[in-house]
């Protein structure tokens, strides 16, 4: 059984690489315990297990006890990013008094970036940002019917299209992310959805994060995944959707697949994936398509799984339900 979390303590921090004002700079990234995200009273994503991150009652005094901390072992990054778990401007989960306790503590970063789902981007709350914030939006997919059917989103992509676009007119930046395989998609369309999806958010975007679905705990994609019926993407998905998209669109393009080379979260055949993770996390910050020439023999048995897919136009887990020599053979 899990132990029990106190509201008053950070989920956790960590300090990381990323770019600010066109550097590679120190980050700091802390996780916050709010009461969580307001979606998942209506069942939440698909994909999401984020509420094991929130707890019921989080007071104000517990947010700020929860920015002392974070304070504690602040040494000056550029970059501050702040999670909620949830959205940063939704009152329920941080009131507007701890918000300008953090825009207070961070005003001279060169960059503070938090998550909100659109509904909490008005023009009032956008009016009320300092001029360093970054909002990061969860878009996850350009298509109406992936958004309602397959992720479950509750907001359309057209929200999101009007978030960002206010946001980029106050002068504000906008990250803005995308689901990589949302489920019941094979890895074909998996890919033409990231594709078509950072097209379509490339005006409103300063910067596109490609997110590869990483299966989490207590989430119905995680049902799906153990009856075998789900596949995690394949690294060379999202090195394909880089080189589709690279010179083509105006944001810089970016991943930090969170469980990447293990079976629940983006992998290849095991052998080629920290190499292959690797050239992806260069990428990210230089946009130089040559950093991602890396290759494995296991790029033939992904194009035969993609052709293996659409031929019986399922997204089952192939690789669980046949052996590798059926799939290669196909
Ligand atoms: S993915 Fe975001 S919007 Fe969806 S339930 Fe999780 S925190 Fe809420
Ligand atoms: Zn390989």
């Amino acid at each position: 059984m899990r132990e029990k979390r106190s509201p008053s303590q950070l989920e956790t921090l960590w300090k990381e690489k990323d770019m600010a004002s066109g550097e590679i700079v120190d980050a700091m990234v802390v996780i916050k315990r709010t009461n969580g995200c307001c979606w998942v009273k209506s069942g939440g994503c698909t994909m999401c297990g984020y509420r094991e991150a929130s707890l019921a009652k989080v007071t104000e005094e517990d947010l700020t006890k929860q920015l002392e901390q974070a304070l504690s072992r602040y040494k000056g990054e550029p970059f501050v990013k702040i999670y909620t778990s949830g959205s940063f401007l939704d009152d329920n989960e941080v009131t507007p008094a701890v918000r300008d306790m953090y825009f207070d503590a961070f005003k001279d970063c060169k960059r503070i970036l938090f998550e909100s789902r659109p509904e909490f981007i008005t023009e009032d709350a956008v009016a009320s940002l300092p001029s360093n914030v970054t909002i990061a939006l969860g878009l996850e997919s350009s298509n109406p019917e992936v958004l309602r059917t397959s992720v479950h989103k509750g907001f359309t992509p057209e929200d999101i299209e009007r978030a960002g676009t206010l946001v980029k007119d106050h002068g504000l930046g906008i990250r803005t992310y995308l689901l990589l395989k949302p489920p019941f998609m094979t890895e074909s369309m998996a890919i033409a959805d990231a594709v078509s999806s950072a097209r379509f958010a490339d005006p409103f975007s300063d910067e596109i994060s490609i997110n590869p679905l990483n299966v989490q705990r207590a989430t119905y994609v995680e049902r799906l995944w153990k009856r075998g019926e789900f596949r995690s993407p394949w690294i060379w998905s999202l090195i394909d959707v880089f080189r589709q998209l690279s010179g083509t669109v105006n944001s810089r393009l970016m991943s930090s697949p969170s469980g990447g080379g293990a079976m629940r979260g983006v992998h290849n055949c095991g052998d080629c994936d920290r190499k292959a993770l690797d050239a992806i996390e260069k990428f990210s910050f230089t946009q130089d398509l040559s950093d991602l020439d890396v290759g494995c023999q296991c790029q033939d048995k992904w194009r035969a799984y993609m052709r293996s897919e659409d031929m019986l136009g399922s997204p089952a887990d192939l690789e669980r339900d046949f052996t590798n020599e059926l799939v290669l053979r196909m």
